[in-house]
């Protein structure tokens, strides 16, 4: 959120620069608090057909916030169920490992240090500098494995 804070010098031009970026805002707020809320993965679709009644009634309102949340890393996207969780973490630095269930769909975020210090020394050596690193794994959750 931050980021794109910085970046609204430019929208200083408009004159109602303010309050559209007041409502962008609230529609990545309203997403983000739904996404907190449910705890659980979600499409964008499911997360459209939440906020309808909330007055967000178009895909691209529902995508864009999105965008700006996956961003700033307030959420992180599941590339394989395409699907959209809210970051755990107080500030997420370093890479995030995404264990999902496929028994129930839980998602958990677990991060290492450890583990961010050697991708970037791996990737140093590859002459590459990671910007973001998600990593996503697939298994059975405690409660799936019991059941
Ligand atoms: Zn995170
Ligand atoms: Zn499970």
């Amino acid at each position: 959120m931050t980021r794109a804070a910085n970046k609204s010098g430019v929208a200083g031009h408009e004159p109602s620069g303010g309050d559209a970026a007041a409502r962008k805002a609230s529609h990545a707020e309203r997403v983000l608090a739904l996404l907190k809320a449910c705890g659980t993965p979600r499409t964008a679709y499911q997360i459209l057909d939440d906020l309808r009644d909330d007055g967000i009634n178009a895909p691209t309102t529902v995508y864009r916030a999105l965008d700006r949340l996956v961003a700033t890393k307030a959420v992180h996207r599941i590339e394989t169920t395409n699907a959209y969780v809210a970051c755990r973490r107080e500030s997420c630095r370093g890479p995030s490992v995404l264990a999902v269930c496929d028994g129930c769909g839980a998602v958990t975020e677990q991060s290492s240090e450890e583990m961010g210090f050697d991708l970037g020394a791996l990737l140093r050596r590859a002459d590459f500098d990671p910007a973001t690193a998600t990593i996503e794994i697939r298994g059975r959750c405690g409660a799936c494995r019991a059941g």
